[in-house]
């Protein structure tokens, strides 16, 4: 008999308990599939979760307040669930609008937070910087976010780098500024943006807290990936007029849930993704002039939405079968993965639902 048959046998069985032991059901999976992002439903609100095959987190805002933490409770859920995750290595908050930042006081309460990151708070001191709608010192969200964040905290200026290993995310614009010129890009980039030509005019002046959002631009492999918060018209016009600073995209996670105060047409047309996934919720968002301008853009493959827009038509939203949550009490989230070499991505519906797989460009 040979010794070294039932030798094997023992060291693959110690192999097994020793990869299932100290870690959670999905973390294995995590590590060896690539990058994951998970578009949370949060009903309307932002709660977009990546998970590196290091197991890094990035958590970009966090939902709303109240109803019993249901936001902070979805996500912790996949987050320790599903990827396999003991805490968050990063929290990103984009502005300081209550469906992007209400859910920091439960979430800090579920789950250990490493780092935050945002576009400053009125204390900083930042010179150039204002703050229309707060966080005000008095106000229970600022409170919570200040006491969760106290000594972790920084503030994110255009051109600053994510500090991740093995994905590129670069802070596009911040405070109503964009990054200059294209220090950090890495696909030569035309010097002239000849769309913007039949750029449709600019809108009134947005004073609110969206036109100083964060937008990122994360890269992995030629996998690229566009987040910029609810930023508004004007300033999404500055991230590609005269010059393309973003470059062209694979997923685009549409702007501001869908309203079309949003959703700059030369934004879109130039950055020409192939997926676009919308974080409306049944009743915010989902505007019928963005469905519409996504369906115009030749590159897009498919376009998801969270939550079918109940105030508007069938045919004023996607496909039914690219629609999240067919209950409006909603909870289903949209997972993307992307292969570890970036060479193409799914979209999966749900924890484990119908998977389209896409090619990146
Ligand atoms: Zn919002």
């Amino acid at each position: 008999m040979n010794i070294m048959k039932p030798l094997k046998m023992v060291m693959a069985v110690l192999g097994m308990a020793m990869t299932a032991g100290p870690m959670a059901p999905g973390q294995e999976a995590t590590r060896s599939r690539g990058l994951r992002i998970e578009f949370i439903d949060v009903m309307g609100g932002a709660a977009t979760l990546i998970v590196t095959p290091l197991g890094e987190s990035i958590l970009i805002d966090s939902g709303w307040p109240g109803h019993d933490d249901r936001d902070p409770k979805r996500i912790v859920h996949v987050l320790k669930d599903l990827d396999g995750c003991d805490h968050l290595d990063h929290l990103v908050t984009t502005h300081w609008h209550t469906d992007h930042y209400g859910g920091v006081g439960g979430l800090s309460r579920l789950v250990r937070i490493d780092h935050f990151w945002d576009r400053g708070l009125p204390e900083d001191g930042i010179h150039g910087l204002d703050f229309p709608d707060g966080p005000r010192e008095s106000d229970p969200l600022g409170i919570a976010y200040r006491a969760a964040s106290r000594g972790k905290r920084k503030a994110l200026r255009p051109g600053d780098l994510l500090p991740i290993k093995g994905l590129e995310a670069t802070v596009l614009a911040s405070g109503g500024r964009v990054i200059e010129g294209t220090r950090t890009d890495s696909s030569g980039l035309p010097s002239h943006n000849p769309l913007c030509e039949s750029a449709p005019p600019d809108r009134p002046v947005d004073g609110s807290d969206n036109a100083r959002s964060l937008a990122f631009r994360f890269r992995f492999g030629r996998f690229a990936f566009f987040d910029a918060g609810d930023l508004t018209w004007n300033v999404e016009k500055k991230l590609v007029c005269p010059v393309d600073r973003i470059g062209r995209v694979d997923l685009y996670q549409v702007t501001h849930h869908g309203m079309d105060i949003s959703n700059h047409p030369t934004l879109v047309q130039t950055i020409s993704p192939t997926v676009a996934i919308m974080n409306n919720g049944p009743r915010k968002g989902g505007a019928p002039a963005t469905v519409k301008l996504l369906r115009s853009i030749p590159t897009i493959e498919a376009a998801y939405q969270l939550h079918r827009n109940a105030a508007t038509g069938a045919d004023e939203n996607t496909d039914p079968s690219r629609i999240a949550n067919k209950d409006q009490a909603g909870g289903a989230m949209i997972r993307v993965l992307v292969e570890p070499d970036g060479s193409s991505f799914s979209v999966q519906m749900g924890e484990d639902g119908e998977k389209q797989t896409f090619r990146t460009r």
